[in-house]
C-alpha cells in the first residue's frame, strides 16, 4: 500500500482506496486514505520545520531545489513510469513534458528567487523598503491531468520563498508524488518541509480547514474552487486557483491554414483534451469554415486517442457527446467510443470528436468538459470573432492563427483571458504570469508572481532627520 510522507517519515495509515490504471480499468495500486488524524499530523509536522526552513538564507533554499532537480533527473525513469502508470499518457509525452518540467520548475524557481531584488522607496528623507516573509505551511492541491508538472510548479515556488508544505495529489494519481517523496528522502530534505498525503473525499477539505495552514493553492474544478474558498473564508487565508476555462481558438481566413489545422488539432487533442488550457470552442472566418471543418475533422480521425482519467470522467465527456446530439448538433468527426480489439476495450477512451451548428448559448458551448472534443462556429468579421470568445463564463486562454501582425495584437489585447498564444499554443516561459479571469480563478502565478503569492511583504519606513542648517 502506498504510504503518507510525514516529517521525513513513510506512514501507513487510513482505509485503502484503488488506483486504476486508465488504459485497462486495472486496479494497480491502493492507497491509503488520510483520516483526520494523518492530516493533522502531516499539517504539524509541517509547521514544525517551518521557522527553521523560513530562517535559511534564500540562497540556501534555492541550493535545496537544485538538489530535488538533480533528484528528480536520477529517478527520472521512476517517475516516468509512475505517471504513465496512473495516467495512460503517451511515453514520448511524459519523457518531454511531464518530468522535465518538473526538473526545470525547480531550477528556474531557484533562479527566479536567488536573484530576485528587494523593494526599495526614497522620497525627501523618507525611506521605505520592503521584506518579504513565508506565509507558514501552504496546502498544494495538485489535479490528475499534468501530476507531477503541476505538483513542482506549485511546490518549488512555495519552498523556495521559505514556505513548508504539506501535498494532497489527486486520488487517481499518487505515484509521480510517492516517488517525489523518496527523491526528497534520498537527499536529505529537512523533515517537515515536504509533507505528502494521500485521499479520496475528504482529505482536502480537512487540509485546508485545518488552523495551522496559512494558504492554499489549488489546480482543479471551478466547484471545488469554491468549496474551498467557503472552507477557507472565517480564517480568510490567501488562495491562488487555477481552475480551468473553455478556451476559444479564433482562425482567419489570413491564416497558414495547414499550421492553423495543426496547431488546433494539438490544442484540442493533447492528453485527451485533459488540460486546463485545450481548446473546446473554434471559431473559423466563414471563407475557409468549410475546408477547416473538412481537414480538422479528418485530422480528428487519425489523432491516437488517450484514455480519460476515470470511468466517471469517460461518462462525464460521453454524456456531453450525448448533449451535443440531444441540442441538434452535426457530428463532423467522433462522438462515440473506440473499439481497439485488446485489453484497451476496458479501458476509458472516448473517440476525439468534432461538433458544429450548436448555439453559443447551448450547454455544450459554456460548460467545460475536459475531453478530445470542440464545437466549430463561422464568424464574418473581427469584432464579431472578439465578441464570440469572450462570450464565457470562463477566461483562461485563448489562441488566434491569423498571418495579419496588426490584427494579431489588435485581437490579442481585446480578448479577455490570462494567456493569449498566436499562431501557437501550450508555449510557457516559466518566468511569465500564469492564471485565468472570471470562474477560470483567482491570482496569477509564474515567476515573481508566484513568489508573491507565497510570501507577505512588510514596509519598513524609516524617516531620517535633517542636519540643522
Ligand atoms: P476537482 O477539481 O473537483 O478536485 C478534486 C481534488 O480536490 C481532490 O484532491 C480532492 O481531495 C480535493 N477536494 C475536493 N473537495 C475539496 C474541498 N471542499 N476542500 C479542499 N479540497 C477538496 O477534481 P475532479 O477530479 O473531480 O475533476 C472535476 C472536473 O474538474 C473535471 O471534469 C475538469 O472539468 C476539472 N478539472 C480541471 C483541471 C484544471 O487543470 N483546471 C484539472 C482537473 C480537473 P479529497 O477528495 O481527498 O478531498
Amino acid at each position: 500500500m502506498l504510504t503518507h510522507f510525514i516529517g521525513g517519515e513513510p506512514v501507513t495509515a487510513g482505509t485503502a482506496f484503488p488506483v486504476h490504471d486508465p488504459m485497462t480499468g486495472a486496479v494497480i495500486r491502493q492507497v491509503g486514505e488520510a483520516d483526520p488524524e494523518v492530516v493533522d499530523r502531516a499539517v504539524r509536522a509541517a509547521r514544525e520545520a517551518a521557522r527553521d526552513w523560513a530562517a535559511l538564507p534564500v540562497a540556501e533554499r534555492a541550493g535545496w531545489l537544485r538538489r530535488l532537480a538533480e533528484g528528480i533527473e536520477e529517478r527520472f525513469d521512476d517517475l516516468v513510469a509512475a505517471e504513465i502508470a496512473d495516467t495512460g499518457k503517451p511515453l514520448d509525452q511524459t519523457r518531454t513534458l511531464d518530468i522535465p518540467r518538473g526538473i526545470a520548475n525547480f531550477r528556474a524557481f531557484a533562479e527566479i528567487a536567488a536573484h530576485r531584488p528587494d523593494e526599495a522607496f526614497h522620497l525627501s528623507g523618507v525611506l521605505s523598503y520592503t521584506v518579504r516573509r513565508p506565509l507558514g505551511v501552504v496546502a498544494v492541491i495538485v489535479p490528475w491531468n499534468l501530476p507531477f508538472l503541476l505538483m513542482t510548479w506549485k511546490l518549488a515556488p512555495a519552498l523556495v520563498a521559505g514556505n513548508t508544505v504539506v501535498v494532497k495529489p489527486s486520488e487517481h494519481t499518487p505515484g509521480s508524488a510517492a516517488v517525489f517523496a523518496e527523491i526528497c528522502a534520498a537527499a536529505g530534505l529537512p523533515p517537515g518541509v515536504v509533507n505528502i498525503i494521500y485521499g479520496h473525499g475528504s482529505a482536502g477539505q480537512l487540509l485546508v480547514e485545518h488552523p495551522w495552514v496559512d494558504a492554499v493553492t489549488f489546480t482543479g474544478s471551478t466547484r471545488t474552487g469554491s468549496a474551498i474558498m467557503r472552507a477557507v473564508a472565517d480564517r480568510v487565508k490567501p488562495v491562488s486557483f487555477e481552475l480551468g476555462g473553455k478556451n476559444a481558438a479564433l482562425v482567419f481566413e489570413d491564416c497558414d491554414l495547414e499550421r492553423a489545422v495543426e496547431g488546433c488539432v494539438r490544442s484540442v487533442f493533447t492528453n485527451g483534451g485533459q488540460v486546463c488550457l485545450c481548446t473546446e470552442r473554434l471559431y473559423v472566418q466563414r471563407p475557409i469554415f468549410e475546408e477547416f471543418g473538412e481537414r480538422l475533422a479528418a485530422r480528428a480521425q487519425e489523432v491516437v486517442p488517450q484514455p480519460m482519467i476515470s470511468a466517471e470522467h469517460r461518462e462525464k465527456v460521453l454524456s456531453y457527446y450525448a448533449l451535443a446530439r440531444s441540442e441538434g448538433a452535426k457530428v463532423l468527426a467522433g462522438g462515440g467510443t473506440p473499439s481497439f480489439g485488446d485489453q484497451r476495450d476496458s479501458g476509458y477512451f472516448v473517440d476525439p470528436t468534432v461538433v458544429t451548428g450548436l448555439s453559443e448559448w447551448s450547454r455544450f458551448n459554456r460548460e467545460e468538459i475536459f475531453g478530445p472534443v470542440c464545437h466549430v462556429t463561422p464568424f464574418d468579421t473581427e469584432s464579431e470573432a472578439i465578441d464570440l470568445a469572450n462570450n464565457s463564463d470562463y477566461g483562461l486562454a485563448a489562441a488566434i492563427w491569423t498571418g495579419g501582425l496588426d490584427r494579431a495584437h489588435r485581437v490579442a489585447q481585446r480578448l479577455e483571458a490570462g494567456l493569449v498564444w498566436v499562431n501557437t499554443w501550450y508555449l510557457r516561459d516559466l518566468r511569465t504570469p500564469f492564471g485565468g479571469l472570471r470562474l477560470s480563478g483567482i491570482g496569477r502565478e509564474g515567476g515573481t508572481q508566484s513568489l508573491d503569492f507565497y510570501s507577505e511583504p512588510t514596509t519598513i519606513t524609516i524617516k531620517m532627520e535633517q542636519p540643522d542648517a
